[in-house]
């Protein structure tokens, strides 16, 4: 197996480069300093230290991963990589500087990705040395357990970035869907009016906020309700991302929902600060009004 770089070890690029060492790849994993990249790693180690202790996985299969895992101080090695995934904080002149940066050292037949979930990828593209080997790879929270991956063709994006990308989203055992370098890609795209809808239901009083997630989560299917899913995502971040789709798609139909905005007004951000739709006070939510 080859080498992959991995630059921002948070949340999604530990993940990325967890399920990337899981299936033989060297990972280079970088962030702002060589600690954070460690401490990346040892957050990888500790999440994965417990399955250990279930019986779900064996020591020495962990040790092997953790020694494909190499933090690293600086983008040089990175120039034996064969895919480069940039999952840094979410800012535009912070991803700018790391595509100039590793730009200098990617190889001359590798590619770079971007794991941005807002940002177009015609636009980063812009910031590396040859947009035609740049893409959007999308992964989806917690990385390990969601089996989606979205990539994002760039304007420039040439076909066999493309078919490469799509086969490292399949060799980390993810199904890969193309989308189109738009708005919220696909899933987003169509979370975010789902999620509105069921905000302007709860606002007009249709049903009442445990209902209007019963009926999704019994009548379509969905392993939880919208309201309850908005108050995971921050309702902040849902506000957002709408007021962006409004802006970007001239649409009125991403109009956000007035409780939606409302809630936001209010400082009930959802979970992250103990009240959004529901209340989490107690032992179990309730619904705030
Ligand atoms: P995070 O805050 O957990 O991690 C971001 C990491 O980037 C931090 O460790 C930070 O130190 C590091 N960083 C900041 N500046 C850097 C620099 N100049 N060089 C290298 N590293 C730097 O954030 P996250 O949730 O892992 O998100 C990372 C990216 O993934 C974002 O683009 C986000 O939009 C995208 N994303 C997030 C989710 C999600 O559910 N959180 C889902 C899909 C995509």
């Amino acid at each position: 197996m080859g080498t992959i770089g991995v630059i921002g070890a948070g949340l999604m690029g530990s993940g990325i480069a967890q399920v990337s060492a899981q299936v033989g790849y060297h990972v280079l994993l970088s962030d702002i300093d060589l600690a954070r990249a460690q401490a990346g790693k040892d957050g990888i180690a500790k999440i994965l230290g417990k399955q250990v202790e279930k019986g779900k996985m064996t020591q020495a299969d962990l040790d092997a991963l953790l020694a494909r895992i190499e933090p690293v101080a600086d983008y040089a090695p990175m120039s034996a990589a064969e895919i480069i995934i940039e999952a840094a904080t979410e800012r535009e002149e912070i991803k700018a500087k790391i595509f100039e940066a590793v730009g200098k050292v990617l190889a001359p037949d590798a590619i770079l990705a971007s794991n941005t979930s807002s940002i177009s990828i015609t636009r980063l593209a812009s910031y590396a040395a040859d947009p035609a080997r740049f893409i959007g790879i999308h992964f989806f929270s917690p990385v390990p357990l969601m089996a989606l991956v979205e990539l994002i063709n760039g304007l420039a994006t040439a076909p066999a970035t493309t078919e490469r990308a799509k086969a490292y989203g399949e060799k980390v055992g993810k199904q890969v869907v193309v989308a189109a370098d738009s708005p919220g890609f696909v899933v987003n795209r169509i979370l975010l009016p789902l999620i509105n809808e069921a905000c302007f239901a709860a606002g007009e009083r249709l049903a009442s906020i445990p209902d209007i997630d019963a009926a999704c989560k019994l009548g379509l299917g969905h392993p939880m309700g919208p309201l309850t899913l908005a108050d995971m995502v921050g309702l902040d971040v849902c506000l957002n991302v709408l007021h962006v789709y409004l802006k970007d798609f001239g649409d009125p139909k991403y109009r956000p929902a007035p409780v939606l905005t409302k809630l936001v007004e209010a400082g009930w951000l959802g979970r992250k600060t103990g009240k959004g739709f529901y209340d989490y006070s107690g032992p179990e939510p309730v619904p705030s009004f």
